[in-house]
């Protein structure tokens, strides 16, 4: 079975070739890259639009070559319908939609949320693990219970990269911010920032203030950066610990582009082994936004029957993980 993923949710215009014979994942993206400030919706709209075609048809031609027939073979077309930016997620699913039609193969309608869990869910092997999601627009702990992913734990405010990317705009770094500080901080000295975390919440508002107040009070920047990686993802990694605490479960799987950050990968690395966890980091190009996860995930997807009428398939910006019917793990009771 092959099944073509077509991402673009914020910034980077992706398609992907998932074989589910071999297990192989051919991903082609486009990122769009702001010329200053942040990811501005209008122009990422326009940049989806200019790079989709492009990134879709490396993808057909790679089928072509790789199936016998010398077409391309594709079985499903999935596509992101969020949560995401709307101007971006409609261009995405127009293309989908008459991609799909074209081939005249269903579609498959997927949450990126859930596909940063399943994309480590699938390579890890692991059975029900507890997910951080750790993003640019979102911060959260999914755990699955009863036929969904709920979410244990999220940020009351921003998304974990959203918050630091607002800190490099602040000190005047371009887009994205967070290589930048995850840089910066090897050379800096710890610096005391504000901790908020309430119960499986938390909130990044506070220390963002602080971090820029102590930018413009004079402190080394690379002090700033060591504190706010140290801080923010202590925060992540303490509730991580309670999600597997509470869930009973000894498996953890990290989703999302700040889970690039070899810092987080290390603290959450360090907790699952000193209580006996597992865990599972994918590689950076499927942490990322990226149309791989979208095509592994819309595989499980079409394999259960769970396809989408083309009337049916709006976008939604604000597509929560919990509101999908998990129909693809066939052990619903759990
Ligand atoms: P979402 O998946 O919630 O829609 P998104 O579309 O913004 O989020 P992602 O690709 O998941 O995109 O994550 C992008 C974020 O990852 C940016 O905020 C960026 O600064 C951050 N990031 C990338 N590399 C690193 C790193 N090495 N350390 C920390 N943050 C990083």
């Amino acid at each position: 079975m092959r099944v073509l993923g077509i991402e673009g949710t914020a910034w980077a215009a992706s398609a992907a070739l998932f074989d589910a014979d071999d297990d192989s994942v051919f991903i082609d993206s486009d990122p769009y890259q702001p010329d200053s400030g942040g990811i501005h919706p209008r122009e990422a709209a326009e940049h989806m639009a200019d790079a989709v075609p492009g990134v879709v048809e490396s993808v057909l031609a790679h089928a072509s070559e790789t199936s016998d027939s010398g077409a391309p073979e594709i079985d499903a077309v999935a596509f992101s319908r969020g949560p995401g930016l709307g101007p971006c997620l409609r261009i995405v699913a127009t293309a989908a939609r008459s991609l799909a039609q074209t081939l005249d193969v269903p579609l498959v309608g997927v949450n990126h949320m859930v596909a940063h869990l399943e994309i480590g869910r699938h390579q890890s092997g692991f059975d029900s693990p507890v997910c951080l999601n750790a993003s640019g627009a979102n911060a959260h702990l999914l755990g699955y219970h009863n036929g969904r992913y709920r979410v244990l734990g999220e940020t009351m405010d921003t998304g974990v990269g959203n918050a630091i990317d607002k800190f490099t705009r602040h000190v005047g770094w371009t887009h994205p911010g967070g290589p930048k500080v995850e840089q910066a901080a090897k050379d800096g000295e710890y610096l005391d920032l504000p901790y908020v975390v309430k119960g499986m919440d938390f909130s990044f508002s506070g220390i963002m203030s602080a971090a820029k107040q102590a930018y413009d009070d004079g402190e080394e920047v690379e002090d700033i950066c060591c504190g706010l990686q140290e801080t923010v993802f202590g925060m992540l990694t303490e509730v991580a610990e309670r999600a597997l605490s509470l869930t009973g479960t000894d498996e953890l799987v990290l989703g999302g582009g700040v889970g690039q950050n070899a810092r987080l990968r290390e603290m959450l690395a360090e907790m699952c082994e000193a209580r006996g966890a597992d865990f599972y980091a994918p590689e950076p190009r499927f942490l990322r936004d990226n149309a791989g996860m979208i095509a592994v995930l819309g595989a499980k997807m079409y394999d259960a029957g769970d396809t989408l009428p083309v009337a049916d398939s709006s976008v939604d910006p604000n597509y929560r993980p919990d509101q999908v019917p998990v129909t693809w793990r066939g052990d619903d009771e759990s």
